[in-house]
């Protein structure tokens, strides 16, 4: 059997957002969320998904679980096209994967003790009383929480509790997929790091698949198997984590990871700083996205043509012409403590 979980094709997610003030009617302006993504996942692989806020990492995840629908591409998941999967077999899918989200107090309904909601959950899973008893039972002793808790309403609980609870009621029905969209960007950073062992623990014990999104590189660092960068829309680097951190290579990944201050002790910060901001994907793409604020961009070719995404070692992949071999343009460049830098030019010029 095949150890794809998901294959995903060439997916995009475009957004109409209307024709601006003032602009003539047929002006409709188009935001690609999400576009021409690539990549697979692995059964049992916890793969993160890391970039700016904006940059399509909730959209391309939401896409996958089926809450929103690709206008283009293909979601291939356990060898099944989504698209079209017979409706008889909906519910089963929603059983696989289920989704923990970045606010927990919004998943739990303040006017039901935690025990009801979980409970309700159960219910719909088709769990008779007792299993589903069993079940939030065990449940509570993975996530380390007493079952006095069930008693309790969401607006007594803390965050790190009602995250621990959001946990519980996603493995209710035994997922084999689950997506996390920024699951602790909301907790204080004491109870982050609880958070996070707790889902090492979901794939060590339990096996469960997890597309671990977070714009925070560090916290996907120790967890995850396997990131993918995003830059508007689009992946611009993709690797196995040890590689994306000791080697990164696109400018865009050098620069978030430059960006923490312990990556690169002793190194000139300054001289990566992105220029302005991240922009909107309005249109599509001709270009680099990412040429406009990349330190290194190459006027004619990055602000011209849109990179490929290119395996460049075994599992390493790169959308920069600066680390496309078949072209000379990465000559004129070095790497110098796994930064990009002219040749010939000054440090801090
Ligand atoms: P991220 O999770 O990386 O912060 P999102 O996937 O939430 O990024 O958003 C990507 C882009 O798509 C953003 O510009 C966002 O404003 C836009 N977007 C997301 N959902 C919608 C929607 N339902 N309608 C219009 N634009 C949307
Ligand atoms: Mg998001």
């Amino acid at each position: 059997m095949s150890d794809i979980l998901f294959d995903v094709r060439h997916l995009s997610k475009v957004f109409d957002l209307g024709r601006g003030v003032g602009a003539p009617r047929d002006q409709k302006r188009l935001l690609y969320a999400v576009e021409d993504m690539n990549f697979t996942m692995k059964k049992g692989e916890t793969l993160g998904v890391v970039g700016e806020s904006g940059s399509g990492k909730s959209t391309m995840g939401r896409c996958l679980v089926g809450l929103e629908k690709p206008t283009q591409g293909s979601i291939t998941y356990r060898g099944q096209d989504l698209a079209k999967i017979p409706k008889q077999q909906q519910q089963k899918l929603r059983k696989d994967m289920q989704i923990v989200f970045q606010n927990p107090i919004s998943s739990f309904n303040p006017s039901k003790t935690v025990g009801e909601s979980l409970r309700e959950v159960a219910a719909f899973h088709g769990l008779s009383k007792t299993q589903s008893n069993d079940r939030i039972g065990n449940l509570l002793g993975f996530v380390h929480l007493d079952s006095e808790v069930l008693q309790a309403r969401s607006n007594v609980l803390s965050g790190g509790q009602l995250q621990r609870l959001a946990i519980v009621r996603a493995l209710i029905p035994n997922p084999s997929f689950i997506l996390a969209d920024e699951p602790v960007s909301a907790l204080d950073v004491s109870v982050q790091a609880q958070i996070l062992r707790l889902f090492d623990n979901l794939k060590r014990e339990l096996g469960v698949s997890t597309l671990f999104v977070s714009h925070d590189l560090t916290v996907v660092e120790h967890l995850c198997d396997r990131v993918i960068v995003m830059y508007l829309g689009s992946i611009v680097e993709m690797a196995p984590v040890r590689k994306l951190f000791d080697h990164p290579l696109h400018p865009y990944t050098q620069l978030l990871l430059a960006s923490r201050p312990r990556e690169f002790p002793g190194q000139v910060v300054q001289r990566f700083e992105p220029k302005g901001e991240i922009t909107s994907a309005i249109g599509r793409a001709h270009d680099c996205r990412f040429h406009s604020r990349c330190p290194v961009s190459v006027n004619g070719v990055c602000d011209q043509e849109i990179p490929s995404l290119l395996e460049v070692s075994p599992g390493h992949w790169v959308a920069c012409v600066l680390s496309d071999k078949r072209r000379d343009i990465g000559k004129s460049f070095r790497l110098t403590h796994g930064i990009w830098e002219r040749k010939g030019m000054q440090v801090g010029a």
